[in-house]
């Protein structure tokens, strides 16, 4: 069976070595010194300031929303994973979708300023497939009405545009270490922020709100990550670099073996940009002969699990569905590329030869 994605695991023997250490200390969380040392090598490693480590992505979504205080309307997007909108649900906020663009599935910045209204207070863009959005054009409206922008960045683990970290962008940015994104702490997540006053804020939030020991600054929560995923994290960290080129040479094998197969397109690298390779969509259109879904069953048949991410659109979802702004007529772009996009399995482990059996299937519907 071969699925989208699978994860790395080290060898076993050296994971028992931090396990050793945390049997010794007995520090099982609450900021312990894997927790301490992961926030200062993952800092270093991705080439941001300050990093706040959680539980997961969702949580760390949720606290960032309420660490800037972020109230009434939120404009995103309905191409990701509902976990993007469902953060906003989670804080009381309306969200607003708008559409995307036809090349890489990022919120489309032109069509931001038409859904401001008095109650936006913020733009929550998403580095779909870890292209980076166009941050100078978001930023730029985002500054222009006051709004703050807080990025999804669940995909964009060391993404890098011109030699710096899109990590950097906006002001907050949010990734996850979930066991299926690049970089994994079998559950796990993160806050970028800029300032030290900031990164004690998350740090307060993710804590219940605990300041010190006789001062609750506000109505946190827990999400903390514990020591046995921060040494995970520590041991991934060693190998990210091999994993992430063997990612690459499996996206560019499938880009070699796919490239002249009528009605199948799928996205090039960005001149400047360094990618993870953490998902690879392709596009079936009309040319093709069928549509994506016989693909996808017929791939499934043969025991090889692709994914339609992302498929149905967020705002398909019973809890969006009734939103004005989540009307197919409001989102032709996204609704287009849902119904065409197809993940094909990448991981490090993946078999050259696998890529050229699952590009043979393709090829020969
Ligand atoms: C994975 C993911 C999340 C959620 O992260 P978890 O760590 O699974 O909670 C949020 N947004 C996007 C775009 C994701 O892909």
């Amino acid at each position: 069976m071969i699925t989208v994605t699978q994860p790395f695991l080290p060898p076993l023997e050296e994971f028992n070595e931090y396990l050793n250490k945390i049997w010794e200390s007995k520090w099982l969380t609450n900021n312990g010194q894997f927790h301490q040392q992961l926030e200062k090598e993952l800092a270093e490693f991705l080439g941001v300031h300050y990093i706040c480590l959680f539980s997961n992505g969702a949580l760390a979504l949720v606290t960032a929303l309420q660490c800037l205080r972020i109230t009434g309307e939120v404009i995103s997007t309905p191409f990701s994973f509902v976990a993007t909108t469902h953060s906003l649900w989670w804080n009381n906020i309306k969200p607003v979708f708008v559409d995307i663009d036809p090349i890489y599935g990022n919120l489309n910045p032109d069509c931001i300023e038409a859904a401001i209204t008095p109650q936006t207070t913020a733009i929550m863009p998403v580095h779909v497939y870890g292209n980076p959005c166009n941050n100078e054009k978001i930023q730029k409206i985002a500054d222009t009405y006051g709004l703050k922008v807080i990025y999804d960045a669940a995909h964009a683990f060391h993404i890098r545009k011109d030699g710096n970290s899109i990590l950097n962008w906006g002001d907050l940015s949010i990734l996850s270490f979930h066991a299926t994104k690049v970089f994994n702490t079998f559950e796990g997540g993160a806050i970028i922020c800029h300032d030290s006053t900031t990164k004690k804020r998350l740090d307060d939030l993710k804590n219940f709100g605990i300041h010190d020991e006789v001062t609750v600054v506000a109505p946190g929560i827990n999400a903390k990550m514990n020591e046995v995923q921060a040494a995970f994290g520590l041991l991934q960290l060693k190998y990210i670099e091999q994993l992430i080129y063997k990612r690459k040479q499996i996206a560019e094998l499938y880009r070699q073996l796919l490239k002249d197969i009528e009605g199948i397109s799928f996205m090039r690298d960005i001149e400047g940009v360094d990618h993870n390779y953490s998902y690879f969509p392709v596009f079936i259109d009309e040319q093709y002969g069928k549509s994506r879904d016989e693909l996808y069953e017929e791939l499934k048949m043969k025991n090889i699990f692709t994914r339609r991410y992302f498929y149905p659109l967020i705002s398909e979802f019973s809890t969006y569905k009734g939103l004005p702004s989540s009307s197919p007529g409001n989102l032709p772009i996204a609704t287009k590329m849902a119904a065409q996009v197809l993940c094909l399995p990448i991981y490090p482990d993946l078999e050259f030869d696998t890529v050229e059996m699952i590009c043979q299937l393709i090829k020969n519907k």
